[in-house]
Order: structure tokens, then C-alpha cells, then sequence
């Protein structure tokens, strides 16, 4: 008998990225698409995605696991509020997509689940306890705790990258001001510059070319950038002593202007010993870590296993 295959589905507010895992959680496949805008078309995409995949890997694939950005309540098995998805919000889930997957799924956030992925098959691998920040256009985050994925009592926790570094701060999607992902993301650091050198328009690709051809209003803007990110850092160092925390996401393409400087402000916040007997490293999965997460977690769901 062939071994079994596993379904992960990572739906981010742009794009949507899937595929397969063995048995050991490597990819066999993988593939992606826009995210389309209504909830109704999001279905009608996942629908037309899972034949595919099931006439790719017939009878072979044993569970799914889906991944959806925003607020998920586990009591409810929704995604009550999405910042960057708002057609989801309050979308009966679970019917929509028992109509065409045949097999037994699980659903839970997408930050969460990239952690979990990190932690199953990643940079996180037999780590008690570490919190994954995926830097990119905002801040997604999740927990392992205790050797599980730490929800909190309604689903809501790990929503690290609202907690507020910056009292002053610019306004935030989720009504706050200041969160670290207002302060610590590609955005900011391309308004940053702009506001420095007075040129707009910009990617902060460019910024972070200026900043490597020795620019000091490039570096400004991500040390800036990094100073809040060590904030953080230092707040949940204190807060919850994790054995790991990991960083990913396409801010961490330009490490050797933000992690130096982050770590350094981390350091200067943190309590000595809970900052010592945490590693801060990068994280291993890249883009795949949603999608990954995901199939693991509906594998744990079917496997009986203690991995919650
Ligand atoms: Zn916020």
C-alpha cells in the first residue's frame, strides 16, 4: 500500500499557496494562486484546487488542514474579523467546505498554522516552547507552548504583531495605533524613507539596495525598523521565556541591517536570563511554512497523536 499524503491550504490576503506532504513532511507538490476577494469565489477556487489534487494523488491523500488569515474563534470554526480578507468574515466555513472535501480537515489561522509548521518540520523542530514572527507586509505570529499550539481560550492568541510598540505610532487595520506591524514591515520602511529623503514610490527592495550601497536614510529606515522589532522581541522574551523564536517572512531577506540592531535592542529590554536561554534565529520553511502547518494539522487530527 502507498503511504499516505497530506492536504495543506494556506490562505494569505493576497495569494493562495498549497500542496501535498509525505509521510517525513517534505513537499511532493505545491502550487499557488491570487486570492480572489469573495468568500464565494474563495470557495469555488479551493473546490477547483482539491480536484486537482485529488486527481493527481487519487485515494491517497488522508486529511486536510486550511489556514485562513484573520481572528479564527475555535468555538465557532470562523474567522470572525480579517483585516486582509474582509469576505471571510463570519463565513460559515465548515459547510462550504464539507460540500467537497472527502476526507477530514481541521482549520485554524494561517499564522498560527505557519508556527506549527515551523515547529513540526522547521527551524523549530523539538522545541518546548517558540514564537514564529513572519515579517513581511504586516507582522503574523503564532505560539507553540507546552509542546502544542497555544490558542488561547476563544482562538485568539498569538496576535503578536498587534501588541503596541509605539504608543505614537501610525494607525493600525485592527483600530490600534502603534502595533508592531505598523512600526516593524516592509511598508514601514519604504514611508520611512520617503519621509526622510522626500522620494515616494519606492519597494523596499530598493530601500534595502540603497541601504547596501551604504545609504544612511536606508539604513535609518531599517534600523528604525529594528528597534521596534527588539521591542518586541524584548516584551515577549519577558513575557512568556520561549525556548526559540523564529523569524521569516521577506523582511528577513534583509537580515544583516535588522537583526544585529534588533537583537541588540532585545537584549537591553529583556531580563538577562530569560534573553540568554532563548535563541532568536531565522526561520527555515520560507512560504511553505503556512501550507506545511496546515497539512500537519489536519495529519494531528487524524493521527490520534498528543500534537494538538
Ligand atoms: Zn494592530
Amino acid at each position: 500500500m502507498k503511504t499516505g499524503l497530506y492536504a495543506g491550504f494556506d490562505l494569505g490576503g493576497s495569494r493562495l499557496k498549497y500542496g501535498l506532504i509525505g509521510n517525513r513532511g517534505r513537499p511532493i507538490f505545491k502550487g499557488g494562486e491570487p486570492t480572489p476577494d469573495s468568500a464565494g469565489d474563495l470557495m469555488s477556487l479551493l473546490e477547483d484546487v482539491w480536484k486537482r489534487l485529488q486527481a493527481l494523488q487519487p485515494g491517497r491523500i488522508r486529511s486536510a488542514g486550511f489556514g485562513f488569515a484573520g481572528f479564527f474563534s475555535l468555538r465557532e470554526q470562523k474567522i470572525i474579523q480579517s483585516p486582509n480578507c474582509p469576505g471571510l468574515d463570519g463565513f460559515d466555513l465548515v459547510p462550504a467546505l464539507s460540500s467537497f472535501v472527502d476526507v477530514p480537515f481541521r482549520l485554524d489561522n494561517d499564522a498560527n498554522l505557519a508556527a506549527f509548521g515551523e515547529w513540526r518540520r522547521g527551524a523549530g523542530r523539538g522545541a518546548g516552547s517558540l514564537v514564529l514572527l513572519t515579517i513581511g507586509t504586516g507582522v503574523g505570529s503564532g505560539i507553540v507552548l507546552d509542546r502544542g499550539l497555544w490558542h488561547g481560550s476563544c482562538g485568539f492568541a498569538g496576535e503578536i504583531g498587534h501588541i503596541t510598540v509605539n504608543p505614537e505610532g501610525s494607525p493600525c487595520k485592527c483600530g490600534a495605533a502603534g502595533c508592531l506591524e505598523t512600526e516593524v514591515s516592509a511598508t514601514k520602511i519604504v514611508d520611512h524613507y520617503a519621509s526622510l529623503t522626500g522620494e515616494p514610490g519606492l519597494s523596499s527592495k530598493d530601500v534595502y539596495k540603497r541601504a547596501r550601497e551604504g545609504d544612511p536614510d536606508a539604513r535609518e529606515s531599517f534600523a528604525r525598523c529594528a528597534r521596534y522589532l527588539g521591542i518586541g522581541l524584548g516584551i515577549i522574551i519577558n513575557f512568556m521565556n520561549p525556548e526559540k523564536i523564529l523569524l521569516g517572512g521577506g523582511v528577513m531577506n534583509a537580515e544583516e541591517f535588522l537583526l544585529p540592531p534588533a537583537l541588540e535592542e532585545a537584549r537591553a529590554r529583556a531580563s538577562r536570563p530569560a534573553f540568554a536561554c532563548c535563541e532568536i534565529e531565522k526561520a527555515a520553511l520560507g512560504n511553505d511554512a503556512g501550507f506545511i502547518g496546515a497539512a500537519e494539522w489536519g495529519r494531528a487530527g487524524v493521527s490520534g497523536s498528543r500534537r494538538r
